[in-house]
């Protein structure tokens, strides 16, 4: 399959990974729009958050347990952080397999655009 992430996931593409486990790994955004940004995504090809069935509502929830454990790690948790899913084309997706942003470490806007 031609997806950049599943790449990511077999070690087939390099990326500076921060976290794996058996359903997500965790690593830096090539082109980092805060101090910290971090993708989270799972193991399994998810295309979109659309996508998610009601069987993978644990997996979800894991999704952000690792981002609130990871924004501890990178000391960001006291100060502030922003998780983000993009949906589809109209949703600013980029990258076909379903995956979370966690931004933070500087102040960030309250507008959503
Ligand atoms: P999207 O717009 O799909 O929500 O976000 C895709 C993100 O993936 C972008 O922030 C982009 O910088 C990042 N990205 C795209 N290709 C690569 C890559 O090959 N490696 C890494 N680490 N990040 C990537
Ligand atoms: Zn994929």
């Amino acid at each position: 399959m031609d997806c950049v992430f599943c790449k990511i996931i077999t070690g087939e593409i390099p990326s500076k990974i921060v976290y794996q486990d058996e359903q997500v790994i965790a690593f830096q955004d090539i082109n980092p729009q805060a101090p910290t940004h971090l993708l989270i995504a799972p193991k399994k090809h998810i295309p979109t958050m659309a996508e998610l069935s009601e069987d993978d509502s644990s997996l979800s929830g894991h999704m952000i347990d690792v981002a609130n454990q990871l924004a501890k790690m990178e000391g960001i948790a006291e100060q502030g952080y922003r998780l983000v899913i993009n949906c589809g084309r109209g949703g600013g997706q980029m990258v076909n397999h379903l995956h979370l942003h966690l931004l933070g470490g500087r102040q960030l806007s309250s507008g959503l655009s």
